[in-house]
């Protein structure tokens, strides 16, 4: 049996309808930008592996840094104990964070650098004996899986047969072009009700929810808002950190700096999962007490792991190298002249970009969405032609490593170019 009919007896697979999808691609081998399957074949990753990846596949920086940290410390407990790669990757994240970071809280990824940001804020409320536990979202919002984060994300299709045990929260439309002082509104109203514990939002770019880009001058005015009313802000930065929309945090467009962020994604280069919530000296006060009771009961039995903060350190490393920014600005220019040549093409709707993240949506008679059958079409197209996309509904967008080469970008954007004209007709 090959290694996608094994898989098939065993795994269930995320985000995948196991009874009507075809079998999964066997990938031995990565470098770079570019993936391997059993047969040889060579995929140019266009999405950085859901997201993740920065530097490229394998990289043997990366890859000797880890090997060095499995050699000498694997994980240690982390409640009582500490060790080096912990302590020197919140001391270079806290330079690289804005000025008003503090403190750093290790988790796994990026649905558990959520709750832990949700519950910091929550908790901070009920550790002064006030009782504030509504929060407000924004439209298209997504900050994942596990319960806290599914509670403060947009109640869509992907959590439907959880809604009534999700916690209540305030959603208010997303400040998006031409929607600015409508959405300011619904803010400000929300945020004059007196149980607000915090705000939470994915900067400048909402993810999942379709990749959709906005301005930072709305959302400056919105944490202004909340500074003057005493309410925290959360920014989740688990998919815009680390480079992806230009600037090393799309925190870094703000005036108005967040009181807490999550990381995760691009936080090891792509490499371990690892999720981080830093948060303001304010917040981490809010907890000390001579009371146990006020403590942050919260922690994972890898927290901390030293494999993966070796891993993100390392990651850290190749970006002190002005090469790892001159990629981001190539790809962003790049991507800029694609997106002009494709603008009045009759499929293409609301073309986008913010950093190394491109997007359009595609035009379609069905109804858009995750479900879209368009999204099927598109993704075919794309994989059986050796492009690794993976379209949200009829929403087409790329997300590359760093390291993409000109000619690697060349070929993705010749087979966009040519699945336009290629659509069948509805
Ligand atoms: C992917 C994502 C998450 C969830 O991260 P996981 O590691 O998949 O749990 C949370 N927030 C945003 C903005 C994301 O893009």
């Amino acid at each position: 049996m090959n290694l996608a009919d094994r898989d098939r007896q065993v795994i269930w697979h995320p985000y995948t309808q196991m009874q009507t999808s075809g079998l999964p691609v066997p990938i031995v081998r990565g470098e770079g930008a570019r993936l391997y399957d059993e047969a040889g074949n060579e995929y140019i990753d266009a999405i950085s592996s859901w997201w993740v990846n920065i530097h490229g596949h394998a990289h043997p920086y990366i890859a000797e840094k880890v090997a060095d940290q499995l050699r000498k410390l694997e994980h240690v407990i982390f409640a009582g104990f500490t060790h080096e790669p912990a302590v020197e990757l919140a001391e270079r994240l806290l330079k690289v964070l804005p000025p008003n970071q503090s403190k750093i809280f290790y988790s796994d990824n990026g649905s558990t650098a959520v709750e832990v940001a949700v519950k910091m804020a929550l908790q901070y409320w009920h550790n002064r004996g006030r009782k504030k536990q509504t929060i407000i979202v924004l439209s298209n919002s997504y900050h994942g899986d596990t319960f806290g984060a599914m509670s403060v994300s947009v109640r869509d299709l992907f959590t439907q047969p959880f809604w009534d045990l999700l916690f209540d929260v305030v959603a208010v439309d997303a400040p998006v072009k031409g929607r600015e002082e409508d959405s300011l509104k619904q803010f400000a109203k929300a945020a004059e009700r007196d149980d607000i514990a915090a705000f939470i939002f994915e900067p400048l770019l909402q993810g999942a929810g379709g990749m959709i880009v906005y301005d930072h001058e709305p959302l400056d005015r919105m944490i202004g808002l909340c500074r003057e009313r005493g309410i925290p802000t959360i920014a989740d930065e688990v998919l815009t950190g680390f480079g992806r929309t230009g600037k090393f945090f799309a925190s870094d467009f703000l005036r108005n700096k967040p009181d807490i962020i999550c990381m995760s994604k691009g936080l090891t280069g792509g490499t371990m999962a690892l999720g981080a919530t830093s948060c303001t000296e304010e917040i981490f006060e809010g907890f000390l007490s001579d009371d146990k009771r006020k403590s942050f009961f919260h922690g994972h039995s890898y927290t901390g792991n030293p494999v993966a903060c070796a891993a993100a350190l390392a990651s850290l490393d190749l970006f002190e190298k002005k090469e790892t920014w001159t990629d981001i600005e190539r790809i962003a220019g790049r991507h800029g002249e694609f997106l002009s040549g494709i603008t009045s093409h009759p499929r293409v709707e609301d073309p986008r970009q913010i950093g190394t993240v491109l997007a359009f949506n595609v035009t379609t008679r069905e109804e858009p969405g995750y479900l879209n059958k368009v999204r099927d079409w598109m993704n075919d197209y794309c994989v059986s032609r050796r492009i690794v996309i993976r379209p949200l509904g009829n929403v087409m967008y790329l997300i590359p490593p760093y390291c993409i080469t000109d000619d690697e970008l060349g070929r993705v954007y010749s087979t966009l170019s040519a699945m336009l004209d290629e659509f069948p007709a509805e």
